[in-house]
């Protein structure tokens, strides 16, 4: 099944110390890439804050 919601989506983001973040709500990108903490299989814990990260996110 096609993904038809490729190029549609917007990022609502309110981390404001990354250089993509747009007036502390929106991302500038176009496409993010949302990482586990570790690395590429994760913890599997269900814990959000190590599951699901900005991979995109760059310091100001
Ligand atoms: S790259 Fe990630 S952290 Fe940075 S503004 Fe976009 S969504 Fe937010």
């Amino acid at each position: 099944m096609k993904d038809t919601k490729i190029g549609y989506q917007t990022i609502g983001c309110s981390v404001t110390s990354c250089r993509y973040n747009k007036e502390g709500t929106n991302c500038d990108l176009n496409r993010i890439e949302v990482k586990p903490m570790n690395n590429y299989d994760g913890s599997h814990s269900g814990d959000p804050a190590e599951e699901s990260l900005c991979g995109s996110y760059c310091k100001i």
